[in-house]
């Protein structure tokens, strides 16, 4: 595709109320391309209305910011800057897509050339250039996004086979047997199962990779069967494959394009609301804006303890004084084993003492024995955190919402950039309180079907299992050791459940 120059004509009125009409201002663009660029083709976008500057449609200067995200332009020519854009921040989005498509100079007749970089260089005084890139994106890819009509992209989606609707355009239909795994994991990891944890309990379920991978012998070639197709085999349930069959936007009824989100033409398998909480926990690491002005990356659950022990924290505590007990690494006979203490530093008196490794397996087993009897699940505390937890993320979500609502406003220059700032401060400051109380709810594990919890413990990582256990085990009380007993004692160690 040759490039051309494109001429942008519109009709205005003058101070004097003179009319300067299209026709004279394509005569002027044309002489000036004729002169400046020669052999070049010429492509005329004329507004050819006189509207204010408020609000006012103009098809050919949309045409034209469209013919510049397509990559055909060769260079921008008006009469004056003004003409092409008056709106201050208006002509700095615009003077963004013109230096993203390459064009570094706008031709005018009144105002000389004017360097597009220079402008953007002023636009980045006010904001930094992460926005600008992104009001860039924004607005490069509308048409695009508009193309992609929610239609699917190729390639083989987890839940779904490729479909045609009654009109013959394609689509994706739903596959229930796999639509009702994705909502079981969805499920478990808003329950605080970990990823891992489910492709374990998956896999055991046979659920295979959605890729099926070429067989190889062992020199390493590919096997094929009597008609040369390349046998296939299963592949292993992955991680990640688990992931991205719940934060997929497909699976919510969305369609992405180049980083825009439409409404697709499909039915979605997870409900919105349900894929925003997923993915909150599991993909929503977002940039922000810290206390010092920096930015940083956080992921809205960050739950590890940093503990290495499974009682430790305040679970398991001193028979005689009440203390918590804390953990050492310690030398027994020719071991480093761990080893519960009443510690001086936790404000112990050194009363009791214990091997770490039994009298953990010790709680676990029980815990596993009681969550296996209808009485003890029966008896359970119910979660009193839900309400809360449901609250905090709400309003997280809200604060998304007002940042978005900020940017249109500041984009109807309904606001200043100073107010607009001010306000997204207040609202990145609204962000951490709520990120560090949500951090401080207990995880919701009672939410997990207790009776899953004996076949998912091996799965579980440490975080997971200490949660696990402060939601049913109250506390863990140790006891002197009776003189002259040797080895793990269990009679030492009494157990008290959550129970209400
Ligand atoms: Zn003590």
């Amino acid at each position: 595709m040759t490039r051309y120059v494109a001429l942008y004509l519109r009709i205005s009125e003058d101070k004097t109320g003179r009319v300067e009409g299209v026709k004279a201002q394509e005569r002027w663009g044309r002489a000036y391309a004729g002169r400046t660029w020669p052999g070049l083709p010429v492509k005329v976008f004329a507004d050819n209305d006189i509207s204010a500057s408020n609000g006012d449609r103009r098809p050919a200067y949309e045409a034209l910011r469209e013919a510049l995200a397509g990559g055909e332009v060769a260079h921008v020519w008006a009469v004056e800057q003004s003409r092409l854009e008056r709106r201050e921040v208006e002509w700095f989005r615009l003077a963004a897509e013109l230096d993203a498509a390459g064009i570094t100079e706008l031709h005018t007749n009144r105002d000389g050339i004017v360097r597009v970089r220079d402008e953007i260089a002023g636009i980045k005084a006010v904001l930094n250039a992460a926005e600008v890139r992104k009001l860039r994106e924004r607005v490069t890819d509308k048409m695009a996004e508009i193309a992609a009509e929610g239609r699917p992209a190729g390639g083989s989606v987890f839940g779904y086979r490729a479909g045609v609707d009654d009109g013959g355009g394609k689509t994706l239909v739903i596959v229930e047997e796999q639509a009702a795994i994705i909502r079981e994991v969805a499920d478990w990891l808003l329950a605080g199962w970990s990823p891992a944890r489910i492709t374990e309990t998956l896999r055991d379920c046979g659920v295979v990779g959605v890729v099926r991978r070429r067989v190889r012998d062992a020199a390493g070639e590919v096997v094929k069967d009597a008609e040369g197709r390349a046998v296939r085999r299963d592949s292993r349930l992955t991680t990640s494959a688990v992931k991205s069959m719940v934060t997929n936007p497909v699976v919510a009824g969305l369609r992405v394009h180049k980083g825009h989100t439409v409404p697709a033409v499909w039915s979605a398998i997870l409900d919105r609301d349900v894929w925003d909480a997923v993915r909150d926990r599991l993909t929503a690491v977002r940039t922000v804006e810290g206390r010092d002005g920096r930015t940083r990356e956080v992921s809205p659950i960050q739950r590890h303890t940093g503990r290495r022990y499974l009682l430790t924290g305040g679970t398991a505590r001193c028979g005689i004084c009440d203390m918590p007990l804390v953990c050492v690494e310690r030398q027994i006979r020719s071991h480093r084993k761990p080893y519960y203490q009443c510690h001086p530093n936790r404000g112990g008196k050194g009363c009791v003492g214990i091997v770490g490794d039994p009298l953990e397996a010790h709680v676990v087993g029980v815990l596993l024995d009681e969550l296996d009897k209808p009485e003890f699940l029966a008896a359970l505390a119910a979660d009193d955190h839900t309400q809360r937890r449901d609250e905090i993320t709400t309003a997280l979500r809200g604060i998304d919402a007002q940042r978005n609502d900020l940017a249109a406003m500041w984009s109807a220059q309904e606001m200043t950039a100073d107010e607009w700032r001010t306000a997204r401060h207040g609202l990145t400051q609204s962000e951490q309180r709520l990120r560090a109380e949500l951090a401080e709810v207990p995880p919701p594990m009672s939410r997990v079907d207790p009776r899953q919890i004996r076949a998912a413990w091996p799965a579980m990582n440490l975080d997971e299992r200490r949660e696990t256990i402060s939601t049913y085990v109250e506390r863990v009380t140790v006891k002197r050791a009776k003189p002259g007993t040797a080895g793990f004692d269990e009679g030492r160690v009494d157990i008290e459940w959550q129970t209400r």
